[in-house]
């Protein structure tokens, strides 16, 4: 009786903080600039061969009846292996059908990711490569986003079907394609057509209503919290990342044994995706920095009608999401807009920290666990060298503010210079981290 009644405090305190606490939940904000670095130093990558471009719809009616065996075994290890896992309805298996007509909706469908997705051919120019010439691609073309951000900073540049180019390119592209629109409306209540027949049921957490909010289960990772709080609040373990992760995972390495080496690095990058995501503090802690006690006493003083305290840790988590992306590509931007390849962030990509092997359980057992670990250090350094009104200041959202767009100005004069080096020392930190984890995922796929 008493546990249900604490269950029932604890969850709506979860439920309400992760409503607000994610207005933008990227984790990185522009992985290919991140990703890039890393990639260059791994000879099995950087000197791959260029591989032929294909259409999705070219490489799904080449291997529609391999891929409908492969999607079927996939299934089956996800029924069997994943912890509070959304088995896929069986109306939506994916059958060989020889229909082309229908192919890419079937695909989607059985995947499971938003059917308005482009799936246009196009690279990521990173800042300072040339182009070739290319002709260039809007972003209004690669995403179902309408308010694009970041994305209107970066070039584009179109592929057509039959032409060569870089595996790393093509890495690097895939790693932000499931920031275009893949992971959003599948819930039951998004007010999609799909997302009602998807199985994914209600939406975990987030906000519904929220543009990107709809994505956050499945970008993020909740392993490493304490046992009281899943007890509370049990669906904070139903996030989907280690299904998207092994998903695209197998998906590679058939596209691979089939010859289909574009598709293959293509899905391999989103996978890649997924397991960085996991490596930002924000994306593997319900709430980083605020230990359980607090969380429990700040939702009982919300439920004697004392909201204040609740409010505030809302909007704070929040604000501090915000900041540390922003702070992390705006610096990452500058570099490279620079030329400045000494950067930390730079030194950091290329040198990992000691590697440890992929597994299926990689991501949660060493990805997630660190992350998780790094939260309490990284909102107590944001306190400290951010300006306290961005981060400490609960009547202040930072979205939107002109704080925001010239932080690295507004925080030299507020915090001096030291405060933004001491803030790229702590991101250096998760970037020696992240190269570490996808050098391991990319020896797992394609070997020394
Ligand atoms: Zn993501």
């Amino acid at each position: 009786m008493k546990r249900t009644h604490f269950s029932g405090l604890a969850a709506l305190m979860i439920l309400l903080l992760m409503n607000f606490g994610m207005p933008r939940a990227r984790a990185w904000s522009e992985h290919p600039l991140i990703i890039y670095p890393v990639l260059k130093t791994i000879p099995v990558v950087a000197s791959a061969p260029e591989v032929e471009v294909k259409s999705l719809l070219s490489f799904l009616m080449q291997e529609e009846e391999g891929l409908a065996r492969l999607l079927a075994e996939q299934e089956a290890w996800s029924r069997a292996n994943l912890e509070a896992y959304a088995p896929r309805p069986d109306a939506l298996a994916f059958v060989a059908t020889g229909n082309a007509e229908d192919i890419l909706q079937r695909f989607f469908y059985a995947i499971r990711i938003n059917p308005h997705v482009k799936m246009a051919l196009y690279h990521h120019l990173p800042p300072g490569v040339d182009g070739s010439g290319r002709e260039p691609v809007s972003p209004y073309e690669l995403t179902t986003l309408d308010k694009l951000s970041e994305m209107l900073h970066t070039t584009y540049l179109k592929l057509n079907e039959g032409e060569m180019i870089a595996p790393i390119l093509v890495l690097a592209s895939a790693n932000n394609e499931p920031d275009y629109g893949f992971d959003l409306g599948l819930f039951e209540d998004n007010n999609t057509y799909y997302g009602k027949v998807f199985g994914f049921g209600e939406q975990t957490f987030g906000n519904p209503n929220l543009p990107y909010g709809s994505q956050a289960p499945f970008h993020m990772g909740f392993y490493h919290e304490s046992k009281i709080v899943f007890a509370a609040a049990p669906f904070l373990k139903r996030t989907f990342v280690e299904y998207r992760i092994h998903l695209y995972k197998t998906l590679a390495t058939y596209a691979f044994s089939a010859g289909q080496d574009y598709w293959g690095y293509r899905f391999m990058g989103w996978a890649m995706h997924y397991l960085s995501d996991l490596s930002m503090p924000y994306h593997s802690s319900v709430l980083p920095g605020v230990g359980t006690l607090r969380m429990i006493w700040i939702n009982l003083k919300a439920m004697l009608g004392l909201p204040k305290a609740y409010d505030n840790a809302v909007q704070l988590v929040s604000n501090r999401h915000t900041v540390f992306e922003q702070f992390q590509w705006m610096e990452l931007r500058g570099a490279y807009e620079a030329g400045n390849f000494d950067h930390p962030f730079f030194r950091a990509l290329e040198n990992p920290v000691a590697e440890q092997p992929y597994s299926d359980w990689f991501p949660r057992d060493v990805v997630a666990k660190e992350s998780y670990k790094k939260g309490k250090p990284t909102t107590k350094a944001m306190k400290k060298f951010f300006p306290k009104k961005l981060v400490s200041d609960p009547s202040f959202e930072v979205s939107g503010s002109p704080e925001l767009e010239n932080l690295l100005e507004y925080m030299t004069e507020e915090k001096g210079p030291e405060s933004v080096n001491a803030m790229i020392d702590l991101i250096a930190e998760r970037f020696s981290a992240y190269s570490m984890h996808n050098r391991s995922f990319v020896k797992e796929m394609l070997g020394e």
